[in-house]
């Protein structure tokens, strides 16, 4: 029986219809290829998509036909994608990082007949013209003013009808395409693989796999997008659909950010600043060149909320930096352009999310574990599953609606095993935590003795070493092992290193029999077009190589018939001498081989001249041409000619993909929002990071978070009392009761004590309540009430082994008294001042004694001075020491010998009466001194040292 629901087929023109009706002003923000940032939203792309549908029906593009895009991420690009999958033509989207010789191979085996591009990609546009027949239209992502005057096909194009501006054709088309209407099955994007094994092959997506693969996508496990989110793909749409964000994004209603062809970390950096960007995805080596530009410039990501890193293992160094440093949560991704490309995520699990942030990295560092909708397993060579016991290796195999079944035009043949089951090339191990670990390409893997060795984990563990920029892995043949690796190391630049080094440093950290059997310092390790590490060609250049080993071992048969056990090391010093200088030599610039280059002699000279800088003034009307961006992998200009029909190209392919720059273009924008936005965008303050995160993980976490918060806040209290009271009292806000007695004598103890319970409150609900990221900061509050509460038990301390006494005299047989004048300063609050005082009871040790014999126990400068001068001198010295000491006179009086003064201690103004009295004596003169506080209790010694520092001035 049947369902009785409704049947919407599920294509992905609904996508941007939903964008446009419920997020029509949201923003779509674009770096230009022409320079300035430039702003249109959902609802201005969608109608102009419709004018692009219209536009192409009018060139003659019919349902199925293949249309090509050869463009960064731009809004434009966007509006080509919804304009010719809602007529039901097939997007297909090129990968300009190929040579230029592969571009014309894909676009001729797809048979692409219209191609738009960007300003940049024209020469490669002109170069493959010729060698694809079936493109009759080249649209160029421009305005008027900006066409290239003088574009023209690099040799006979028999259907080329021309090229034409893209803002003319929006313009000249209506805005009342019908779209669907179609099977959801229909064929909506093509996109080629990378072609690593033979020749590339074509991933037809659907309409109905895209849209599967948007809400597949939208789990708040997979990526998580919301409208709040401001996204920005640094991943190309070239690349497996900027992995679905290009649909996912406008199906939550999120503005995007795109970058355009500016991808190095300056350039992303100032976007996400800019833009409030909260969600970001890219490969490994973007965000590797973005953490570089953060710390040399020591920025922050305080918006910045989530990145998806994959299409290449992420190393452990980013993650951590990612996380610790920026507080930006990092999901390890892994996929392919046959699985639209998720496949797998490590987001952590519940029961993981409760450990320690250091026992869940080495899950982190794994692919994780595939969302709904996807099914996997691991196999043996015979197709027999293996267990997921976390050491297993197998080839991993994928199933589900959003995996290719075939190949466009049956490249490759039947691909499903008997399962329907995709064979993914990688191998894999999966753990019992279901989290899937890539342990290498299935070529790739190091077949050594009938065991695998997985070049990843040694890659990845060689790149720790502090001194590596990059590392690679290969087999190479050995007679007993079959294959044995070798490490390839490019040093960070200005370092040197040995060989030994790097061994004593995969030490202990892989399998001994893992251990390269040789390092090898290269200067280069070559990337491919979507950024991997080109192991083939390394492969290739290696050809020659033999390990260190087996040629001293052969310089030592040579030598010696008979040989020997172990070769002598000398020998084997001058054989691994020999074979550095063998390896690596550097490429020949020369072709390989004919045929004939793609692009003209003369546009190749002037690819090949430009220089690494942009041109600073172009000619108005020629296409200029600059390095090629920075972010890009450097580009090998070695074509990989056995797997294509045509030749290797000439020039360098790297200069054909240089950006167009800024500076040769007005900075007017290109093209605006057409109608104003529906809603404000909304750009998150800087204080919206938290608000998400807290949003992110639910309602439970934000208690948790503000528990911690508050705890934190206790921890910090005593200490902002104590400079509250002290800063209060000193700017006269409020009195010494209540700056020194209420704030810091009674409340700062009490909060203290009370930071020890919510400090250790909030560490258990952050060890055991699942929120892994605030114990260190609930960890920090403990430390810092155990600080507070170590200073105070030293403090008293100090204060029980000091007498508890506030007065400090020279002379206690004839008493230093105040006069009138100065116990009216003093005021009636004050101590009383007695001749002869004694220490109440509850003075500890000194209960009941008398201060004078306190005195003489405990301060040694309570002793008379006496000076061989006459008492008027000693008398114009005490006075001015106690001036000098910032003291103010209450009484002067030089005849009688006697002065006294008010000081007061400088935070909290706790004022002390001083009195001065000198005498004459046989040796000349006396000079006493007492100095006594105001307030009740002990003075920490504060009397003592004004009386001890003031005698020693007079002394001088
Ligand atoms: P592509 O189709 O060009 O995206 O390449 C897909 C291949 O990239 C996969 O089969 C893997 O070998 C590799 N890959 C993608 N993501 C990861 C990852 N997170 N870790 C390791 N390898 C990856």
């Amino acid at each position: 029986m049947q369902g009785l629901m409704q049947h919407g087929a599920l294509t992905v023109d609904k996508i941007i219809d939903h964008a446009a009706l419920w997020h029509g002003g949201r923003e779509v923000v674009t770096r230009s290829v022409e320079g300035p940032i430039v702003r249109t939203t959902y609802g201005a792309i969608h109608e102009r998509a419709k004018r692009v549908s219209n536009a192409l029906l009018a060139l003659g593009v019919k349902p199925g036909d293949r249309v090509a895009t050869l463009a960064w991420n731009t809004a434009r690009h966007m509006e080509a994608w919804y304009g010719i999958m809602g007529i039901g033509a097939i997007c297909h989207t090129l990968n300009p990082r190929l040579f230029p010789e592969q571009i014309a191979w894909i676009a001729d085996h797809a048979g692409d007949r219209v191609i738009f591009t960007d300003l940049t990609f024209l020469p490669i546009v002109a170069a493959i013209l010729p060698r694809v027949p079936s493109l009759e239209h080249v649209v160029v992502f421009t305005d008027r003013d900006h066409m290239p005057v003088d574009f023209k096909p690099a040799g006979e194009a028999p259907n080329y009808k021309g090229v034409l501006c893209f803002e003319d054709l929006v313009a000249e088309h209506p805005a009342d395409c019908a779209w669907g209407g179609f099977d959801e099955g229909t064929a909506a994007g093509l996109c080629y693989t990378s072609g690593t094994t033979g020749d590339p092959k074509g991933v037809l997506y659907s309409h109905r796999s895209n849209f599967l693969h948007t809400l597949i996508t939208l789990q708040p496990d997979v990526m998580g997008l919301s409208q709040k989110d401001v996204i920005l793909p640094v991943v190309p749409m070239f690349h497996a659909n900027a992995w679905g964000v290009a649909f996912s994004a406008p199906g939550t209603g999120a503005k995007m950010v795109m970058p355009g062809a500016k991808m190095d970390g300056a350039s992303i950096y100032e976007l996400l600043d800019s833009e409030g960007v909260t969600f970001s995805a890219a490969v490994p080596t973007v965000w590797q060149m973005l953490l570089q530009h953060l710390r040399e410039n020591d920025l922050k990501l305080p918006v910045l909320n989530k990145v998806v890193i994959g299409g290449a293992a992420c190393p452990e160094h980013i993650i951590r930096a990612f996380q610790e440093d920026y507080d930006v949560e990092v999901v390890h991704a892994w996929g392919m352009t046959e699985t639209s490309p998720v496949g797998t995520l490590s987001v952590m699990t519940d029961e993981l999310a409760k450990l320690p942030y250091d026992q869940q990295m080495p899950y982190r560092l794994k692919q994780g574990r595939p969302p709904l909708g996807v099914e996997l397993k691991l196999t043996d060579d015979a197709g027999n599953r293996l267990p997921h016991d976390g050491k297993s290796f197998g080839n991993l195999k994928i199933k589900g609606p959003i995996i290719a079944a075939e190949y466009f035009r049956g490249a490759g043949g039947k691909i499903l095993d008997a399962e329907g089951f995709f064979d993914t090339g990688d191998v894999a191990t999966i753990d019992d935590h279901g989290f899937m670990q890539i342990t290498d390409r299935a070529k790739d893997v190091v077949k050594s003795g009938g065991e695998w060795i997985s070049t990843i984990d040694i890659e990845n563990i060689a790149l720790g070493h502090p001194k590596a920029a990059m590392t690679a892995v290969i087999g190479v043949a050995h007679p007993k092992w079959d294959e044995r690796p070798i490490l390839l190391v490019k040093l960070k630049e200005g370092e040197t290193a040995t060989k030994e080094e790097f061994l004593a440093f995969l030490e202990g950290k892989i399998a001994k029999w893992w251990t390269p059997d040789d390092v090898v310092f290269v200067d280069d390790i070559p990337l491919g077009a979507t950024g991997k590490i080109d192991k083939k060609l390394i492969r290739q250049r290696m050809a020659d190589y033999v390990l260190p080993s087996l040629a001293a071992a052969a310089v030592v048969a040579e030598a010696a018939p008979e040989p020997e056990p172990e070769p002598p090391a000398a020998t084997l010093a001058a054989a691994d001498g020999a074979q550095a200088a063998r390896i690596y030599a550097p490429e020949p610039e020369e072709p390989l081989s004919e045929p004939p280059p793609l692009l003209e002699p003369q546009v190749v000279e002037a690819l090949a001249e430009a220089p690494s800088q942009p041109v600073a003034e172009p000619e108005p009307e020629v296409v200029p041409v600059a390095a090629a961006p920075e972010a890009e992998p450097a580009f090998e200009a070695r074509g990989e000619s056995e797997h294509f029909p045509l030749g290797p190209l000439t020039a360098t392919a790297a200069a054909a993909l240089a950006p167009v720059p800024e500076e040769a273009f007005h900075a007017k924008p290109v093209f605006v929002a057409e109608e104003p936005p529906l809603a404000m965008p909304v750009i998150p303050s800087k204080g919206g990071k938290k608000a998400r995160k807290a949003d992110a993980k639910g309602k439970s976490s934000g208690a948790a978070g503000v528990l911690v918060d508050v705890a934190v806040l206790v921890a910090l209290a005593p200490a902002l009392l104590v400079a509250a009271g002290a800063v209060g009292v000193k700017l006269g806000l409020f009195g010494q009761p209540v700056g020194y007695d209420l704030l810091t004598l009674d409340w700062a103890p009490k909060v203290a004590t009370l930071g020890v319970a919510t400090g250790v409150l909030a560490l258990i609900v952050a060890l055991f309540g699942g929120f892994s990221k605030l114990w260190k900061k609930a960890l920090l509050a403990l430390a810092i009430t155990i600080a507070t509460l170590g200073v105070m038990v030293a403090a008293n301390a100090v204060g029980g082994r000091a007498p508890p006494i506030h007065d400090v005299s020279t002379d206690w047989k004839t008493p230093l008294m105040l006069s009138d004048a100065g116990l009216a300063a003093r005021g009636g609050e004050a101590q009383t001042v007695e001749p002869d005082p004694s220490l109440p009871v509850g003075s500890a040790d000194f209960a009941g004694r008398r201060v004078a014999d306190v005195n003489a126990e405990t301060c040694p400068a309570a002793r008379p001075l006496v000076l061989a001068r006459s008492p008027a001198d000693a008398y114009e010295s005490a006075k001015a020491a106690v001036q000098a000491a910032g003291l103010t006179l209450v009484t002067d009086d030089p005849i009688d010998g006697r002065l006294e003064a008010t000081g007061q201690s400088f935070w909290y103004g706790l004022k002390d009466d001083l009195v001065v009295r000198v005498r004459p004596d046989a040796a000349g003169a006396r000079v006493d001194m007492r100095s006594v506080g105001r307030a009740p209790g002990a003075d920490m010694g504060r009397n003592c040292r004004r009386v001890g520092g003031l005698l020693a001035v007079v002394k001088g």
